[in-house]
């Protein structure tokens, strides 16, 4: 199953990564706070990730890495 790592202090808040998610299972935590004070995104149901690293390629900020 990929594996997708979020460097959550390095994340803005943008959504571009939420936008192209095939799967829709990116979010923004709304409980979560980073050290910008931005809720940081996440993503919620893991195992429908089909590891396309599309939200790795379109973030600004490097914030996210893809394990396949
Ligand atoms: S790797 Fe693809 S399916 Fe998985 S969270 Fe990123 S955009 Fe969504
Ligand atoms: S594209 Fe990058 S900076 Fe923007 S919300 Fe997603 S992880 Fe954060």
């Amino acid at each position: 199953m990929p594996r997708v790592e979020f460097r959550e202090d390095r994340c803005k808040g943008c959504s571009l990564c939420i936008s192209v998610c095939p799967k829709k299972i990116i979010l923004l935590r709304e409980d979560v706070l980073n050290c910008k004070g931005f809720h940081p995104a996440g993503v919620d149901e893991m195992d429908k990730c089909i590891g396309c690293a599309f939200c790795a390629v379109i973030c600004p900020d490097s914030v996210i890495e893809v394990e396949k």
